[in-house]
């Protein structure tokens, strides 16, 4: 569960980290009543579940009401990658000296807790990854309650001489590990922490993500939820026994198994499209779930083209295809559709699907992938 830049600060403000003064708000009226209570320079910051606001046009600085309210009322209603804006923070400015990045995730591969630290902070980080990524430390933390403070210290000491900035540095990353483990983080992210004129660290924005499977020992998140329409889409999905993540190209892909759905974008990637989700129907498919599937694809306006791909094995091929049919019975598509059966039952299936002119069956995933493209081109 993602939560916003506002919940996290709060949360660090729970554990003593220090952010500016800011408020959350709805409107330009209590932008206003922001802006007076701050009584200085603030930034205007979107509220949204996606990063790369600040690229996007999403924090703005306001250094009076006009520009306040000009700023406000540019940003709210903002479509931020598929994002609608609805609430902005109104932040207090930072004079900033310099900008970090400062990140904790779970390194899956090595068991560990991954702290990732950066002196080249701020909005270019994803670029610093791509291009130079050495200028990202990376540093292997144990799995424990808390973070040994001489390690901490043993870390800052990488990245600054002045003790006094060491120091708060290091007791910035002992704060940050105990809200990871405490709160079931899977992401913790500071980006920019900045150092300010008078050498004070400050959290100037804040990213969380909370794993899914520990929310039951969490009732005092849950209240935190606040999930945009896409995050409502995979959720309801999920209910109905289909994983479902929307991405952002613009081939819809229905197939059965996690791997094979992986094994699919990437046949799709190879040939030159973009897929347009992740759909997993599972095992033992049976036609409702297909019709369900189809819904997810077909209401996604980005979607150009649908490439089925289905490996029988418990899932039965007739069961897939008869789930086709009534799909195509209830919804309205006009969309091309390229099939591709194999496996249990792929004979009955294929013999189903000849009754319909709506789709192209093909007999490798390869094939079903290039054709699939070629429809849009
Ligand atoms: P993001 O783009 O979604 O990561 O949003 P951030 O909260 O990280 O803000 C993006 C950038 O805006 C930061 O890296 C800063 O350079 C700038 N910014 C944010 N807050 C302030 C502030 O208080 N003062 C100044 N001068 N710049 C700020
Ligand atoms: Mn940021």
């Amino acid at each position: 569960m993602k939560i916003h830049e506002y919940q996290a600060k709060d949360i660090f403000r729970e554990y003593q980290i220090r952010t500016p003064k800011e408020r959350l708000c709805f409107d330009t009226k209590e932008a206003i009543i922001a802006f007076r209570k701050i009584n200085k320079k603030v930034v205007v910051k979107a509220q949204v579940h996606t990063g790369g606001r600040g690229k996007a046009g999403g924090i703005k600085l306001a250094s009076n009401e006009k520009e306040l309210q000009m700023a406000t009322n540019t940003i709210l209603g903002m479509d931020i990658k598929g994002h609608i804006v609805e609430k902005v923070l109104i932040s207090e400015a930072v004079d900033i000296q310099k900008e970090y990045y400062v990140g904790l995730t779970i390194d899956r591969s090595n068991h560990t807790i991954l702290l990732m630290v950066s002196s080249e902070g701020g909005v270019e980080i994803e670029e610093v990854a791509r291009v130079s990524p050495e200028k990202i430390q990376k540093y292997a933390l144990p799995i424990g309650s808390s973070l040994a403070p001489f390690r901490a210290r043993e870390v800052a000491f990488d990245f600054f001489k002045d003790i006094h900035l060491v120091r708060q540095f290091a007791d910035i990353i002992e704060k940050m590990y105990k809200v990871f483990v405490e709160k079931d983080a899977s992401l913790v992210e500071i980006n920019p922490l900045v150092i300010t004129g008078k050498e004070e660290m400050i959290a100037l924005d804040a990213k969380m993500t909370i794993d899914d499977n520990a929310m039951y020992r969490h009732p005092e998140l849950e209240q935190l939820r606040d999930d945009d329409e896409n995050e409502k889409l995979e959720l309801e999905a999920k209910q109905h026994g289909l994983s479902y993540i929307k991405l952002d190209g613009n081939i819809g892909c229905m197939v059965n198994g996690a791997g094979l759905a992986m094994a699919t974008m990437d046949m799709i990637k190879l040939y030159g499209g973009t897929p347009a989700n992740f759909l997993d129907i599972g095992g033992s498919s049976n036609p409702k779930k297909v019709k369900q599937a189809m819904h997810y694809l077909t209401q996604d306006p980005n979607v150009k083209a649908i490439m089925i791909n289905i490996f029988g094995g418990i899932t039965r091929c007739d069961d897939v295809a008869q789930g086709l049919l009534q799909a195509f019975d209830e919804i309205e598509i006009t969309l091309p559709i390229v099939v591709r059966l194999s496996g249990t039952n792929a004979k009955d299936g294929l013999k189903i699907l000849s009754a319909s002119n709506k789709v192209k069956t093909v007999s490798s995933m390869s094939e079903a992938a290039k054709l699939a493209i070629a429809t849009i081109a």
